[in-house]
Parts: C-alpha cells; structure tokens; sequence
C-alpha cells in the first residue's frame, strides 16, 4: 500500500500543469528565489542538495546564486529527466568540470533520480557534506503529502552540522469563519426567490471534508490563532503529530454584518487553517523571507484548508464571558467562549492527515 501510494504520488507529479501552477504562484517562486538569490553569502560556493526538484528550478536559482554543486534530487522518472534537459539547456548541467568560478552560472546541477530516502552515497555526495538543503516540500494545510519527513531524512544523514535549511521554519494558524465564506448567502437570495435549502445541503456536505479553498479576509471572525511552529533544523517527524488547545475569541473590528457589537459575539461557521514558512536570520542573514498563504496576504496555489462546523456557534469573548454581562446568541446559534482542540495526524499509507476539531464551551 505504501507502494501504491508513492507511485500514485510521483505520477501525480509528472503532469506539467501541476509544475505550471507550481512556477506561476508568484509568492512561492519569488520567496524561494529572493531566500536563495538575496542571501548571497550562504549560497556562495555551496553545496546544495534540492529534495524533490521537479522541474529544477530551485536548482537553478542555486546555481545562479553561486552554489558549486547542486544536487536535484527527484524521484518521478518524468521530471527527473525533464529537470536534466532544463539543466543541460541552460548550461549549468554537471559534466564534471570545474566550476568556472567567473561569477556566472556554470555546470554545477547533477540530477539524481531517485527517492532522497534511496539516495546512495556515490563519489559525489557524501554523508553530511550538503551546506545548503532546499525543498519545496508543503502540502495544502502544511502537511498533506506528508514531504516533511522526507525532508528530514535528507537533513539527518546529508546536511552538514550547522548545515543551512530553506525554509527553517513552518507555522501552522487558524481562525473562525463566518457565513460569507459557506455558500448560505449566495442560495439565500437568487433573484429574489429563496434557495437556502441548498446552501443548507451545501454547508452539511462541507462539515464532512475539509474543502481547499480562498477565504476573504472579511469573512475572518475571531482572532488568528498560532496551532503550531515546526524549526525544520531541530524537529523531530514524531512532532509532526500534534494536539494544540487554542481559545478563539471574537474580532472586534470585524466586518462581517453578522458580528453584533452590543453582545461582543461573532457567529462562527467553521475554522480556516493555513501556514506560513519562513527563511529566517539564522540562515538568510542578508535577506529573511516569508511565505505566507494566510487569507490576509495575497493568494497562493495552497489557498486555505477550511473546516466546516454542523452548527454554527456565537463566539463570546472571554472578558465578557467571564462577567457574566448580556453577550447572548441566539437559540440556534448559542453564545459561548470557546476552546478549541485541534489535532492532526499524518495517514502515511495515503499520504493524507487526519484533522480533528474539537469545540468545546468553557
Ligand atoms: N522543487 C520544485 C518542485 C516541488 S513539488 C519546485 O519548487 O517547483 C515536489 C517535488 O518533489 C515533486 O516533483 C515530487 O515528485 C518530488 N518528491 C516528493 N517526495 C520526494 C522524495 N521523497 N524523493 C524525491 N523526490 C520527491
């Protein structure tokens, strides 16, 4: 099964419209390219080991900043050879000469078709040798495809000690929605004629999967809330199976017309998670990059991962909570402060996680 996973997951990845999209997110590409081409002084002369490449262009990037070797490393037969023609066409494929060292790009990308776990130590990568990893390796919701422990196999038995990591860090949020981001509105009123029962059906069929899609920054309700930070130099893959206990609590300047300022409640339809990786000081000392795929920044292929409740619920905020002042909901949608247990957990068989959101009134 696991097998069968892998081969479904690389050919996943030999269609090049999956590498089109890739190249074409604007914030992804430009924060790969500004971490690896704005931090000259960590990619000079490095050696670069870029788990799962696919059409190389972070290779490329790495060979253009200066590094003296890179290794591209790729396991789907398609792209691998793909990112070998790219490389050989752009003058930078390894043909074992020395690097030119003139400051242009020159022949330092060695494609390695292989699986980073099935990598061999061969004349030209040893054990702890790489300066620099690299690795694009972010699913939807941060952690679907389950790529991050792949990344720290390579880490564990190719990076150097003090070795760098691109990103070095990865944060998981969350926040509450409200009604403008479920499909309620738009069957409310079409043409002046009521269609409800469908949005009804719609927001029922949602609470079953976690739908991938753009939320509107207006449609945010409760305050944004940190589930997780992963240092990709220090993590353990144990880690990446986690319980985080976060309050939510309601936005005070939201926009939202359902938010009603006498009570101070937001009415909550369902949480929006998302991640932001960040290629910090420690290793880009000269440029520190963010890449964030948050609902406040501007969108990205990832969109965000948003989990629909059966019920709605109004989200008191705590202060008020706790004086016990008139903050009431409504009968179908009850006032309450809200804890939420969220937990997820990688199904590593299918390469998929396991989200559980649990709320709980206090
Ligand atoms: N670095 C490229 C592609 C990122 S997509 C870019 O930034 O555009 C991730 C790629 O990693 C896919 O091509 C996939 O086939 C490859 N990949 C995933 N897991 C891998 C592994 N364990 N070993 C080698 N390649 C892997």
């Amino acid at each position: 099964r696991v097998i069968n996973a892998n081969k479904n997951y690389f050919s996943s990845y030999s269609s090049f419209g999956i590498h089109r999209e890739m190249i074409s997110d604007k914030a992804r590409t430009d924060a790969y390219r500004q971490a690896i081409l704005d931090n000259p002084s960590l990619l000079k002369s490095a050696v670069v080991l870029d788990v799962g490449c696919g059409t190389g262009i972070l290779s490329l990037f790495a060979a253009q900043a200066g590094a003296s070797r890179v290794f591209a490393v790729e396991a789907s037969d398609k792209m691998a050879a793909v990112a070998t023609q790219i490389a050989k066409d752009n003058g930078v494929l390894w043909t074992g000469n020395q690097n030119k060292g003139d400051g242009r790009c020159s022949e330092v990308i060695e494609v390695v078709h292989a699986m980073v776990e099935e990598l061999e130590t061969s004349g030209h990568i040893q054990p702890h040798s790489v300066d620099v990893l690299v690795s694009e390796w972010m699913g939807y919701c941060l952690l679907y495809e389950s790529m991050l422990s792949s990344v720290l196999f390579a880490r564990d038995k190719w990076l150097k000690p003090g070795g760098a990591i691109l990103p070095d860090t990865a944060t998981m949020f969350v926040a509450g929605f409200g009604k403008g981001a479920t499909s309620i509105p738009f069957w409310e009123n079409v043409y002046g004629f009521s269609m409800s029962c469908v949005g009804n059906e719609l927001v029922a069929e949602a609470a079953q999967v976690p739908i991938i899609d753009i939320v509107d920054d207006n449609n945010i309700v409760t305050n944004t809330a940190v589930l997780q930070t992963f240092d990709l130099v220090t993590m353990k893959p144990e880690e990446m199976d986690f319980t985080a206990m976060i309050e939510l609590k309601p936005k005070l300047d939201c926009p939202s017309n359902e938010f009603s300022l006498e009570s101070k409640t937001s009415c909550c339809y369902g949480v929006v998670l998302w991640f932001e990786t960040c290629f910090t000081t420690r290793f880009g000392k000269e440029m520190p990059t963010v890449l964030s795929t948050s609902p406040y920044a501007p969108k990205t292929h990832w969109s965000q991962t948003i989990l629909t409740f059966r019920d709605p619920i109004a989200i008191v905020s705590g202060q008020l909570f706790a004086e016990k002042s008139a903050a009431v909901g409504t009968e179908s949608c009850p006032a309450v402060k809200v804890l939420s247990r969220i937990s997820i957990a990688r199904a590593p068989q299918h390469r998929s996680i396991d989200i559980s959101v649990e709320m709980a009134a206090v």
